[in-house]
């Protein structure tokens, strides 16, 4: 597999996952797509349980924390960094520990660690702001660092605070349920205090928001407009917008922790953060998410920048979204406005699912970010989209012209690399290969 990613992709760092209850980015084809033409036919077997530490948690690590790792049990005693990292070296390969934010409902007292949403009720998610998760990301890191030869890791998280889970999804056209975002646990109530936030207030705040969101979607259009009321309701409660910041500051936190504690144990180690795709897609994430000042605490940015699966979800964030925001408008109207405030130029609403975001949104994304880091040591090194399984079987599919055409986007905007994406159980070898002819082409592999 290491000499058909190094032939074919010119592939020379691998970006192991490491750490994640998901599968996006560990094992193997997602359920009910292709297989791709290498490797076991099989879809993932969740007989034996899915997710957790791929390699081997060291338990002396985790003293300070009550969140406990779980070895994941998918693959028996395998430890992916002990078996790829002499096989990676081998080859001259950098190996890099990637991990997500992503936990499943299996950890023993989980429910001690999760967010709470508007109503007390637990999530799957954890909260950055309970101390033993803070520990447990920073235990993580370190036993990953520390345990292992590797050249570097990266982090990511997949989440909005309980605003933009309000107000728009990536995942879910219908919009999330209001009641059920996140977190008002007491750590989250107790630091908001800290910060001058009036508890109380926040939470009249989003009750308000939580009906009127329903309201929108029940097809009630506010009297004086959908865009005016919103801000009507974020004017009497700013609340609302302290309590956003807040959560997205915690997971900031978490980044700058992260990256002081590996440096420390080892200057040399790259760190690097996983910046997901609401940053294409939702104006109030992209404000949340300054990457000037991330550059202080990241060595790199893989930004999200897959042409295919951005079409889907393009679609489904401003279908998501109309109502609360730009219900005003027509659909056709709203992603109009959505592609100039967002500095994208792209297919219509009926059509986007179908052809997928084109290489001039990579080039974009790519200039933009690479902009904003400027001057500083951050570099900007895009996720490609490789057949990453697409919500729809007959939603627009990787091809190598299109991903040789990204490929390329990506340096001419900046990009000093690039990440393949997500996982190579997902690709096919022409798709792979068109990557390695690019890079090769443009005479940087
Ligand atoms: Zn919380």
């Amino acid at each position: 597999m290491l000499d058909i990613l190094q032939e074919k992709g010119g592939v020379n760092a691998l970006f192991m996952g490491t750490f994640s209850y998901g599968t996006g980015i560990t094992g193997r084809q997602l359920a009910g797509h292709p297989f791709p033409d290498h490797g076991i036919q099989q879809y993932q077997d969740f007989s034996k349980g899915h997710g957790g530490d791929y390699a081997t948690p060291h338990m002396e690590f985790y003293k300070d924390t009550a969140l406990k790792p779980e070895k994941a049990p998918d693959y028996g005693n395998v430890d992916c960094l002990e078996l790829v990292l002499p096989a990676a070296r081998k080859r001259g390969m950098k190996v890099f520990a990637w991990s997500e934010d992503v936990f499943g409902p299996s950890i023993p007292g989980i429910e001690k660690f999760q967010e709470r949403d508007l109503y007390g009720k637990n999530a799957q998610t954890v909260c950055f702001n309970n101390p033993d998760t803070h520990k447990f990301w920073l235990a993580l890191q370190e036993d990953l660092v520390k345990s292992y030869d590797i050249d570097g890791i990266m982090w990511g998280s997949e989440r909005y605070g309980a605003f933009g889970n309000m107000v728009e999804s990536v995942h879910n056209r219908n919009g999330n349920d209001p009641a059920h975002v996140t977190c008002f646990c007491t750590f989250c109530q107790e630091k908001a205090k800290a910060r001058g936030v009036d508890v109380a207030r926040a939470f009249e705040g989003f009750h308000s928001l939580e009906k009127w969101v329903r309201s929108c979607r029940g097809g009630e259009r506010p009297n004086d407009g959908y865009y005016v009321t919103l801000w009507r309701i974020l004017f009497r409660y700013p609340e609302i917008l302290a309590w956003e910041t807040m959560w997205n500051d915690s997971v900031h936190e978490t980044y700058e922790a992260i990256y002081k504690q590996t440096k420390s144990i080892r200057p040399e180690a790259q760190v690097g953060w996983h910046v997901w795709h609401a940053l294409s897609f939702s104006p109030f994430f992209r404000a949340q998410t300054d990457l000037t000042k991330m550059s202080d605490y990241s060595d790199y940015l893989k930004i999200t920048v897959y042409n295919n699966l951005g079409c889907t979800r393009m679609e489904t964030y401003i279908t998501s979204t109309r109502n609360p925001v730009y219900g005003d408008m027509t659909i056709e109207e709203a992603l109009e406005f959505e592609y100039r405030i967002m500095n994208l130029r792209e297919r219509g609403y009926a059509e986007l699912p179908y052809t997928g975001l084109s290489p001039d949104y990579v080039y974009r994304e790519t200039k933009r970010t690479v902009e904003d880091v400027k001057g500083t040591k951050t570099q900007i090194w895009p996720g490609l989209d490789v057949d990453i399984a697409n919500v729809d079987l007959q939603f627009s599919r990787s091809s190598p012209p299109v991903v040789s055409a990204c490929t390329k986007e990506c340096f001419r905007g900046g990009g000093t690399g690039l990440v393949i994406s997500r996982k190579y159980s997902e690709m096919k070898l022409a798709n792979l290969a068109a990557v390695g002819d690019a890079l090769r082409e443009i005479g940087v592999a």
